[in-house]
């Protein structure tokens, strides 16, 4: 049978107008469009400021530094997210402080992070992983008492809410001080590569604007427009972190179809609830009362016994796709210091290495969950097929698939 996808973006001809659109203008990087783009995205997530960057990375480097890490200060985090949270910690030379997740859902553990504060903490960096959100809320409280700013990577959750003051909210508000997006293909909103920073700040948000374009203190859309001479200078260090007016024009389509794609997402989701409820000993998401994901995966944790590659493989000669669970920085080859391996640097539980006692259930989801396909389109047949193949991947091979 023909392979299903695992995830694509939806993009048509709405998205190749656009980028027409911004061709013909003339005016390619950053200028108009990204502007447009800016207004719009502060206004569907409900965020005072919105500035876009090149990437959810460039997003994280700036929002770091804006609350002013630096070298030798500690940043609390989770090793298991996509490398790219830790790293962006590692660019201001400041030292990530990997927390645990809770099983239930993959999220950054509250519980951990008061343990974890030392003197030279500077930042909590949470994590809306997979969509789901974090619980900001009480991850706030404690940056609140312990006057430590809180910045939110919402890499992949666009769209995603929290119940909070009575209402339900869109994450990017912020809720912490700063959130970052991404616009990678891997993400519900696409730009090709893409990153938008939100805060309630205007003060970060001018820091922002100078450094994503090399600190150059009057931005070239104003220098054409100027019927004088101006010459602009650089007063601090900056970066080319710019998003081109053409990845811009293609975003501000996509924002247009994401209500109707996180409608399509959540149907979905609910059917995978009824298709895998019977299958023994697999973990669904949680239903959370205080939040909605925009479901960008569909996680579920393995039966006790089975083993996560032999699942994926079978799956995969069945035309199913699958992912492992999300990654543990604190693994890998790059990490592989004692510096930054665990919570209290080398330990009992024999960092650096594979394996961290301090770390268990951020390695216990890497090794026992698997993500499932999920993409526009998706058919129920195509779901169907995802469900019986689960059910037959974990049965002696050769024996009966069906079940009474
Ligand atoms: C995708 C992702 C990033 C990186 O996003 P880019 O736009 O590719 O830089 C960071 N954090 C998380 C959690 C992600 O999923």
């Amino acid at each position: 049978m023909k392979p299903i996808p695992f995830a694509r973006p939806e993009l048509g001809k709405a998205e190749q107008a656009a980028a027409a659109r911004a061709l013909a203008s003339g005016w390619i990087t950053q200028g108009p469009e990204v502007a447009a783009f800016e207004r719009e995205f502060a206004e569907f997530v409900g965020a005072p400021h919105a500035c876009a960057v090149s990437s959810a990375t460039a997003a994280l480097h700036l929002a770091l530094r804006a609350v002013g890490v630096g070298p030798h200060d500690e940043v609390i985090t989770v090793s298991h997210s996509f490398i790219a949270t830790a790293n962006a910690i590692r660019y201001c030379g400041a030292r990530p402080v990997f927390v645990d997740v809770e099983r239930r859902t993959g999220n950054m553990d509250p519980t951990c992070i008061e343990r974890a504060i030392t003197p030279n903490t500077r930042a909590i960096l949470c994590v809306h992983q997979l969509g789901l959100p974090c619980d900001i809320a009480a991850i706030v409280d404690i940056g609140r008492r312990a006057g430590l700013a809180v910045i939110e990577d919402a890499a992949c959750a666009v769209g995603s809410e929290i119940f909070v003051n009575g209402r339900w909210e869109r994450i990017g508000r912020p809720h912490g001080d700063i959130a970052c997006f991404s616009f990678h293909p891997r993400k519900l909103v696409t730009t090709g590569d893409g990153g938008m920073l939100t805060t309630a700040s205007a003060k970060w948000n001018e820091r922002f604007r100078l450094w994503r374009q090399h600190g150059m203190s009057v931005p070239d859309t104003v220098r054409h427009g100027s019927p004088s001479i101006i010459f602009e200078d650089y007063p601090v260090l900056g970066f080319n972190y710019r998003m081109t007016d053409l990845q811009a024009a293609v975003g501000r389509e996509q924002l247009k179809r994401l209500p109707a794609l996180l409608a399509d997402r959540r149907r979905r989701a609910a059917r995978y609830a009824e298709l895998l409820a019977d299958i023994p000993g697999v973990d669904l998401p949680p239903a959370l009362a205080w939040a909605r994901t925009n479901w960008q995966s569909y996680r579920i944790g393995l039966p006790d016994g089975v083993d996560q590659r032999a699942t994926m493989q079978r799956l995969l000669d069945d035309g199913i796709p699958t992912r492992r669970g999300v990654m543990c920085a604190h693994r890998e080859a790059s990490y592989g210091d004692a510096d930054w391996s665990c919570g209290a640097g080398p330990g009992p539980c024999g960092c650096p290495g594979a394996h961290c006692e301090r770390l268990r259930e951020s390695e216990r989801a890497q090794d026992r969950t698997i993500l499932l396909p999920l993409y526009p389109g998706m058919t129920d047949d195509d779901q169907d097929r995802v469900a019986s193949a689960l059910a037959r991947a974990w049965q002696p091979q050769g024996t009966s698939s069906c079940r009474v």
